[in-house]
């Protein structure tokens, strides 16, 4: 019979086996997240429409196409998130977090909703973990975020990541690189696609995030004399160089490696000065990015609140799975489990044994009463270390029998003593948590 329905086009289930992965992903991330002082946050998935058009920007792709936007019954005008950085400004302002007077640290992490083409990498609901530093312009802030950033790689065992950066400078400089880059460009419009021409028009920065590769070749001079791309760094404000200046100081001052990307720019006048990213290439050219950030001094005061500065990144969590599991990465498992087994005349004590023995350890039993025989192939199957068997004639003694799933040695001991034996006999299996660095 075929199944009458499916996981919706671009969503996926996380299975188990595959979930183990993604909850190590994420332990280790709170782990570092934690140690760096910032603190968890969690906005609704779906907030008004306007809160998005407003920060992405109407023109953007995000807004434009791969917005899930509804109305709900009461016709309110709302949007499946895309991003995480909209709402946690949103609700800085909300609750007024910016009296405390000082600069917050928060972080996010969850399912944010876009409407692309699906494919290895690209979801229609995928997962980001993102975090901001709010109310400092400092360059140390940003410098501080890169880090974490980097950190949060290695701790999932990335040894290798170049961290790609540019400055986009203040909303005046970057019009004004706005003006330089289409000048470059007009003699060639007729070689940009549609989406580009009407970019050139409306926001020429926009040009450079185009995924094409014709128009990359261009951009990056081949094909063409058109001489090198101007560059953003070159129409830096004074003040933005400083910044610049000093933020390229402090990575290498932290050993942390960097390139500048001269293509690196975002369109929106939120954005500020640093941006950056990070890339995997064997996610294929359209979805390589594994995660990127940047300042966004603008963003608080669009929302209408005081002008307030703040820093940011998010990191695509399926992406980084998926090139942990490209490098066959498997997770270190998790604590020993314990499989109980019954008869018919100890089911009911093997009831209360099993709920007492889960106050300590992982233990899995048959809740229907099958033979003795379909409970120990279930037991061989359920990975578990051991097993405890409640036979009948040993229960009447007040004894029950341990038996060792890997060995096949056995051993008989007083109920009263079960659980320091199965400590005794896990060890090192027993609670066994994720190796720290
Ligand atoms: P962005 O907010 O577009 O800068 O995205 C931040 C990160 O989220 C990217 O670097 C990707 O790793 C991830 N990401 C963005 N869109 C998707 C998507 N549709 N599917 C999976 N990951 C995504």
């Amino acid at each position: 019979m075929a199944l009458k329905h499916q996981a919706p086009r671009g969503t996926r289930d996380l299975l188990p086996d595959e979930l183990e992965r993604w909850q190590w992903a994420e332990s280790r991330a709170r782990d570092v997240l934690a140690r760096y002082a910032y603190r968890e946050i969690r906005t609704p998935l779906f907030e008004d429409y306007e809160l998005f058009a407003r920060t992405s920007g109407e023109s953007s792709d995000v807004v434009q196409k791969e917005m899930y936007r509804f109305q709900d019954l009461k016709g309110r005008d709302l949007a499946l998130r895309p991003e995480g950085t909209a709402p946690v400004a949103r609700a800085y302002l909300e609750h007024a977090m910016g009296g405390a007077g000082r600069c917050h640290r928060l972080w996010y992490m969850g399912p944010m909703f876009r409407y692309g083409r699906p494919q290895k990498g690209r979801y229609r609901q995928f997962y980001q973990i993102g975090a901001e530093i709010i109310g400092t312009v400092a360059p140390a802030a940003d410098v501080e975020i890169i880090a974490l950033f980097v950190d949060l790689f290695e701790a999932w065992g990335f040894r290798d990541l170049t961290v790609a950066i540019n400055s986009v400078g203040t909303p005046q400089s970057r019009r004004a690189y706005g003006e330089r880059l289409r000048a470059w460009l007009e003699p060639v419009r007729h070689r940009l696609g549609a989406d580009s021409q009407a970019r050139l028009d409306s926001n020429p920065l926009r040009v450079l995030d185009t995924k094409d590769p014709a128009e990359l070749d261009l951009l990056a001079g081949k094909g063409g004399d058109l001489g090198p791309m101007p560059r953003m760094l070159d129409s830096l404000d004074e003040e933005s160089r400083a910044h610049w200046a000093a933020v390229l100081q402090a990575l290498d001052a932290l050993g942390i490696r960097h390139e500048i990307d001269h293509g690196l720019v975002r369109g929106l006048d939120y954005y500020t000065r640093t941006a950056f990213e990070a890339h995997d290439r064997s996610l294929g050219p359209g979805q390589s990015a594994l995660g990127g950030g940047g300042r966004y001094d603008g963003l608080i005061e669009a929302l209408g609140g005081s002008p307030t500065p703040g820093v940011g990144f998010s990191i695509g969590l399926d992406r980084v799975i998926l090139v942990l599991e490209q490098r066959g990465f498997a997770p270190p498992p998790g604590p020993a489990k314990v499989f109980v087994v019954a008869m018919d005349e100890t089911r009911a004590p093997a009831a209360v044994l099993v709920r007492e023995l889960r106050r300590e350890f992982v233990v899995d039993w048959d809740p229907e009463p099958r033979s003795f025989g379909a409970q120990m192939k279930a037991a061989g199957r359920s990975g578990a270390r051991c097993m405890v068997l409640l036979g009948e004639d040993e229960w009447k003694r007040g004894e029950v029998v341990i038996k060792d799933l890997a060995s096949g040695s056995q051993e008989t001991v007083p109920r009263a003593g079960l659980e320091a034996s199965l400590r005794a006999q896990l060890g090192g299996e027993l609670n066994r948590e994720i190796p720290s660095r």
